[in-house]
């Protein structure tokens, strides 16, 4: 839940969802309309959908796999979830790196170029570093470190147990390492949704399993595309997905399209639908309450 995802909202979330499947046995016996649903609003929902599928593999094996090797054949386990896992979990002398631990180790030994161009080098200086003792404590070390010490901007050097040896701190301009990546600028995207109201429910569909809010509950409308659509819109909302923003066309039609289910207004909190929708739905419901004032 915490990529991508600060803690102070993950926090409650977290607790809902733990109450709500407390085992890795739950959560696998779960239908998986229902977990996405408690991920509404969280976002990236390529990994409520990993955790479904991954809950479902290790309830079948009986146990989490114990070594990085094997925690990196489960869905949704990347290189460094699996090497954290493998090293604070079971011991391993796993190489973690994630970005806290990638800025260290490019200060530490004065890299210049931007972590992407170096990040080979970066892991293997890491695994360099790592003792064979307590490698999990030092994963979590090195990531404390770069989250409060060796921030992004303003790293606080006079405190920092790797000043004596830092490469960075000796140039005089810590801040300078790693460098930084231009932003690219994302491209921009329409969308139209259909607002299909009857007897106090809306219509709803669920999108398809892959691609953008796969398996999330949605309006229902065509495919986004580069053209702004044809036809007068009921309300406009403008969202940022990571790789692009959205302009999203909401606007009323009175016959449902597609596979769906009248969702009750006063119970669409219950349907789990992602950010985008909800701004959509709020968007409509408050322009009709405009309307009625
Ligand atoms: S001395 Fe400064 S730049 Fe070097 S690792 Fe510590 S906080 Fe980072």
């Amino acid at each position: 839940m915490l990529q991508q995802t600060t803690v102070a909202t993950v926090k409650p979330r977290f607790r809902r969802f733990i109450e709500r499947w407390p085992t890795v046995e739950a959560l696998a016996a779960a239908p998986d309309e229902e977990v996405l649903s408690e991920w509404a609003g969280l976002g990236y929902y390529a990994r409520a959908r990993n955790l479904i599928a991954c809950a479902r593999q290790v309830a079948a094996r009986g146990s989490f796999p114990s070594t990085e090797v094997e925690l990196r054949k489960l869905p949704g386990l990347g290189a460094y979830t699996a090497a954290a896992v493998a090293a604070i979990v079971f011991g391993e002398r796993a190489v973690v790196v994630d970005t806290n631990v990638a800025r260290v180790v490019a200060r530490y030994h004065g890299i210049g170029q931007t972590l992407h161009e170096c990040f080979d080098e970066i892991r293997k200086l890491t695994g360099d570093m790592t003792p064979s003792e307590r490698p999990g404590d030092f994963a979590q070390a090195m990531m404390d470190l770069g989250a409060t010490i060796c921030r992004p901007k303003q790293p606080d050097c006079a405190i920092c147990p790797l000043s004596a040896d830092c490469r960075a701190y000796a140039s005089g301009a810590p801040e300078d390492f790693p460098a930084t990546k231009k932003k690219l600028e994302r491209p921009h995207r329409h969308g139209l949704a259909w607002w299909i109201e009857r007897g106090g429910a809306i219509w709803l569909v669920r999108r398809p399993a892959k691609g953008m809010l796969g398996g999330m509950a949605a309006l229902p409308g065509p495919e986004w595309g580069d053209e702004v659509p044809a036809g007068p819109s009921h309300a406009i909302v403008a969202h940022g997905f990571t790789h692009f923003t959205l302009d999203l066309y909401v606007t009323r039609r009175t016959e449902p399209v597609g596979d769906g289910w009248w969702q009750p207004i006063d119970r669409l909190a219950e349907a789990g639908l992602p950010t985008l929708y909800a701004k959509a739905a709020q968007a409509m419901l408050s322009r009709k309450e405009d309307l009625a004032a």
